[in-house]
């Protein structure tokens, strides 16, 4: 699809011309806001809830694993578990709504709560990372449709070692997600 060829040429140019995080972000934001402002071009299959769970779909991978392309779909009532990215990413939603709520890491390593919660709504995009924040849950806002959210990461996100954290003790776990579409 020539919008999403599109997407992936100018995100390409970005991590070939910039090397800091901030400057990343800057020029893939507007990229991705214009990518999900035309819901017009995710295939059908990378756009299915699963049964029980979020699925998460690759629909690009940088040959250097500069970045990766992710839709990451949420079936009613579904959300993921607490999770940092440990890199660059940013989130788009483009169909229905997302709940974040945001944790930080403490010196121990362990996920607290920040008692924050915002909604994502269509086209908005926000930026997670180390040092913009980066511990979160993302939840489907819909109790009766799926959302579904377009993510842009500075690695093969799905092959990534990061953490999950124990809702009860904020304990980390490392984890590596890998895609629904393997
Ligand atoms: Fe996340």
């Amino acid at each position: 699809m020539k919008r999403f060829d599109e997407f992936v040429a100018a995100m390409t140019r970005v991590v070939e011309e910039e090397r800091e995080e901030a400057k990343v972000l800057a020029r893939a934001t507007p990229l991705l806001k214009n990518l999900i402002a035309h819901d017009d071009w995710l295939a059908a299959e990378h756009a299915v809830p699963g049964p029980d769970t979020y699925r998460q779909y690759l629909l690009y991978r940088d040959p250097d694993a500069r970045f990766s392309v992710i839709s990451f779909v949420w079936g009613p009532g579904q959300k993921t578990p607490i999770h940092d990215h440990t890199v660059w990413g940013l989130v788009g939603v483009m169909r229905g709504a997302e709940r974040c709520s945001e944790y930080e890491r403490d010196a121990a390593g362990r996920a607290v709560s920040q008692d924050c919660e915002h909604i994502l709504k269509a086209g908005m995009v926000e930026a997670v990372s180390p040092t913009v924040g980066d511990v979160h849950v993302v939840a489907n806002a819909l109790a009766d449709q799926p959302s579904v959210s377009i993510h842009v990461y500075g690695a093969d996100i799905g092959r990534v070692k990061r953490h999950w954290y124990d809702a009860k003790t904020g304990e980390a776990r490392d984890f590596v997600s890998g895609y629904s579409n393997a």
